[in-house]
């Protein structure tokens, strides 16, 4: 991945001026909830924060993680999961962190985490300096008709560090080895399960993955945000249960209400990115910590 990442930001195009856009990107620190939450204003990410997900849209617009639809200086690693599921790892050519990819299955189908979370954790394994996210189809995912991962550089997440250091989490349960505590900070309906037995975190995954409520009938998983690293400790993933998929204020026609956030993984783990400069004035602690809990699900999971 690293090595793919030099070669194409050498070949000059649009990664290597967004990558390179990336070192001017504004930022504030706002302490929500005991956590050092991060605010980026980075308007290179407007495709992403203001993508029109609705079905007729997609139906619309070339897919950017098909072969037909990558830019021209893309270059693709072909990968392939233990289980023989063929993906394409590439740079993400509108990056949050320096070094920011996209893992796409290799053919074009929604996004769905049935099927592919055991391949989330082999690329973890295989990673283990970076972290891969999972953004649902109503909770972030631009791309919500093509199933895919992002990986960015472990670290650079404020609950990410706090969950590594064993803060931010209160013990629920242990089943088969599998160690599953509630994240008590910042997210609310947010669920940490570690272990070192890769079959064991599956079930328990897909266990947890079934106390979840699918709010209608035209969505297919819990809304959900995903973590997964890899460490000494094995593996951890960190499951953020969502109710909305953008808070209120998004659509807001007061001035001075209006804040164009769309959160995913990311921001559920502590870095607020917005890409206009209205938003991130206005993206105070109070209102951070307000949107979080807005879009969190607070239904009680019991163990
Ligand atoms: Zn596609």
């Amino acid at each position: 991945m690293d090595a793919m990442f030099a070669r194409e930001l050498k070949l000059g195009g649009r990664a290597a001026v967004n990558y390179a856009a990336l070192d001017r990107v504004e930022r504030r620190t706002e302490r929500v909830d005991g956590i050092d939450a991060v605010v980026f204003f980075n308007p290179g990410r407007v495709a992403s924060v203001m993508a029109q997900v609705d079905e007729e849209s997609l139906r619309r617009r070339p897919c950017f993680l098909c072969p037909d639809g990558i830019g021209p200086e893309q270059l693709t690693l072909d990968w392939t999961s233990p289980a023989g599921q063929a993906y394409w790892i590439r740079v993400n050519p509108f990056p949050i962190f320096d070094r920011h990819f996209t893992v796409s299955v290799a053919r074009h189908e929604r996004q769905q985490i049935a099927g592919h979370f055991a391949d989330m954790l082999a690329l973890a394994e295989q990673a283990p300096e970076y972290v891969f996210f999972y953004n649902g189809p109503m909770c972030g995912a631009s791309a919500p008709d093509h199933m895919h991962f992002q990986a960015v550089p472990a670290g650079n997440m404020p609950l990410e560090r706090a969950i590594r250091s064993a803060d931010a989490v209160r013990f629920a349960a242990k089943r088969e080895g599998v160690v599953i505590c509630r994240v008590d900070r910042y997210a609310q309906g947010a669920y940490m399960l570690s272990s070192t037995d890769r079959e064991a975190l599956e079930r328990q995954f897909g266990l947890l993955l079934a106390k979840g409520e699918i709010p209608s009938a035209e969505e297919w998983e819990p809304r959900m945000n995903l973590l997964t690293w890899y460490g000494p400790g094995g593996w951890t993933t960190v499951v953020f249960f969502r109710a909305e998929s953008r808070p209120v204020c998004f659509w807001s026609k007061v001035p001075g209400r209006r804040i164009q956030i769309s959160p995913g993984a990311v921001e559920m783990a502590g870095v607020a990115i917005v890409a206009d400069r209205e938003s991130f004035k206005r993206l105070n602690a109070r209102r951070l910590g307000a949107i979080i809990r807005e879009v969190s699900s607070d239904t009680p999971i019991s163990f």
